[in-house]
């Protein structure tokens, strides 16, 4: 393939640092890493750049038909085990990445979460730690420079308004409180939940969508003299030197075999990109490399391993009338706890779908399961190891997850019986309201799985003495000189919210490690 990339690339330059992927945290880390004027910097990534977005990018109100775009996004169908449904698993592939086909619910997960990840011995990542980070990043348009929130970030932050809200939400966000839940003014704010609120989006007016590298790749970080882009260009591996070097990263070859040589390589190409990228160049489970006669360049078992994923279902409304869709279907948030011990352990939220004039309006109120106990596996495709991997989500294969789902599920049915839900005038479509669907028996063996697009884990961060971790806290991969991992896959646990800001702070932080 001639991929007009190769035809910037200077072939004998040597950057300081090449990072891999130019989605949510590589956007963040071209643009941070750059700003240091002698750090020469190259971002590659395999999609479009922004000159081709479109208005399914840009419209708020088209996040599904970016997602479903073949243009912006890459999706494969999968069966998972455990699962009685084929699901979808969608990434972003262009300049911005999944951020440019999300549904642009900016939440940050618990402070809990972070502690979590500093007990394991990620050194850095406590709430204390990552707070200020949080702050960095954003322009909250709501909440100006408070304890929690800041106006002077680059990712512009508004949450949706009443006006905004479809029936079914105003239905959920009324309903809810019928029930007693508290209603709270800011979901990133763990002293107000658990509760049901509004979504931040990243969007200035709720009309426009503003991906992660709009934000941070402007136009005058672009003409730094020091920063390099270059879009439309897959990467196929990365290179090591010879004998006493070979655990030593000395730069990427593209997928149409051109060398690129580099100091040091950030891969940021996703959770399931990201450990393809480690497995095509030799590091990962040896097994694995064996399997498709790749040369082993470094044994790490957890390379693919650790995935983990909110899982969900969804229930399915018909209202009577037809509605506008008015910015991003994700704005009402019910985030609370099926044990009642205070830990937010679910999310429920409502959707519209698809309105018109003889259908009225179908929505989808999914809800999620926000501490899996199950873990999946990334692997290569075994067809063809350079196309969409393999992977294995394993829901459900653990009964903890299935009795959660239960629990949350009975909210909804819960929520069916307030008055709010009736002054919508709905009804269910699926489960089929019979009364026996939803007890347990049946629902097990009929519940459909999906995910809340959440991948996290696949090359973690952990101690070296633990022989699943792939990183160290500053995202190097251990037993390699000069390569990090900095995405969704370097999260060492799923957090208890989306995570897309948190893949934003993540390539945040591990900036400032570099740029100290
Ligand atoms: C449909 C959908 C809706 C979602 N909604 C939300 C939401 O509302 N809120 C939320 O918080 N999260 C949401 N998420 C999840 C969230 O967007 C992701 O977790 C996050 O954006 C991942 O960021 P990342 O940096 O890990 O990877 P990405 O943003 O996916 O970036 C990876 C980049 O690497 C590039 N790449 C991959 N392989 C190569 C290669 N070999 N060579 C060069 N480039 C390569 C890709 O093209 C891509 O641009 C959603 C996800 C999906 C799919």
């Amino acid at each position: 393939m001639q991929s007009s990339c190769v035809l910037r690339i200077m072939d004998r330059t040597q950057y300081d640092t090449i990072i891999v992927g130019g989605g949510t945290s590589g956007s963040v880390l071209a643009a941070r890493l750059s700003e240091d004027a002698h750090r020469n910097v190259l971002l590659i990534e395999r999609g479009g750049d922004h000159s081709s977005y479109d208005d399914k990018v840009l419209k708020a109100e088209r996040v599904w038909d970016a997602a479903a775009s073949r243009r912006f996004s890459r999706t494969r169908r999968m069966r998972f085990r455990g699962n009685f449904l084929r699901n979808n698993i969608t990434v972003g592939h262009t300049l911005g990445g999944t951020s440019a086909i999300n549904a642009m619910a900016a939440v940050r997960g618990q402070p809990e979460d972070y502690d979590a990840w500093s007990e394991l011995g990620c050194e850095g990542w406590s709430w204390q730690d990552v707070l200020p980070v949080f702050k960095k990043l954003e322009n909250d348009l709501d909440f100006q420079d408070t304890k929690l929130h800041s106006s002077k970030g680059p990712l512009p932050l508004r949450r949706w308004r009443p006006a905004e809200f479809s029936l079914a939400q105003h239905a959920l966000y009324q309903g809810v409180q019928e029930m007693g839940v508290k209603v709270c003014d800011d979901v990133n704010d763990r002293s107000k939940l658990p509760g049901v609120g509004v979504f931040p989006g990243t969007t200035r007016s709720g009309t426009e969508r503003v991906t992660v590298s709009l934000a941070y790749l402007t136009p005058e970080v672009r003409q730094r003299a020091n920063l390099t882009i270059v879009t439309d260009c897959p990467v196929g591996k990365v290179e090591f030197g010879k004998g006493p070097q070979a655990k030593r990263v000395i730069g990427v070859r593209t997928q149409d075999d051109r060398l690129i040589l580099g100091k040091e390589v950030i891969v940021s190409c996703g959770a399931l990109g990201s450990p393809q990228l480690l497995l095509l160049s030799g590091v990962g489970p040896q097994e694995e490399l064996a399997r498709h006669q790749i040369p082993p360049v470094h044994d790490l078992p957890g390379v693919g391993r650790n995935m983990q994923e909110h899982v969900g279902t969804c229930l399915i409304y018909r209202g009577p009338y037809e509605e506008e869709m008015i910015g991003s279907p994700a704005k009402i948030l019910w985030a609370d706890d099926y044990d009642g011990n205070g830990d937010i352990n679910f999310h429920i939220s409502a959707a519209p779908v698809r309105s018109g004039p003889i259908i009225g309006t179908i929505s989808a109120v999914p809800v999620y399961h926000m501490l899996p106990t199950t873990r999946g596996a990334v692997t290569l495709n075994r067809k063809n190891p350079h196309g969409f991997p393999d992977c294995d989500l394993n829901f459900l294969t653990h009964p903890q997850d299935l009795a959660a789902l239960q629990k949350i599920v009975a909210r909804v049915l819960e929520w069916e019986q307030t008055r709010a839900f009736k002054d919508w005038g709905a009804i269910r479509l699926f489960p089929r309201p019979t009364p026996n669907t939803l007890k347990k028996v049946k629902w097990a063996k009929q519940i459909k799985t999906i995910s809340y697009f959440h991948a996290v884990g696949t090359c973690a961060m952990g101690s070296v003495d633990d022989s699943q971790a792939v990183l160290d806290s500053q995202c190097r991969v251990h037993g390699i000189e000069g390569l990090r991992v900095v995405d969704a896959s370097s999260m060492p646990r799923i957090i208890r919210g989306n995570t897309y800001l948190c893949c934003t702070m993540f390539a945040e932080r591990v900036a400032e490690f570099m740029n100290k």
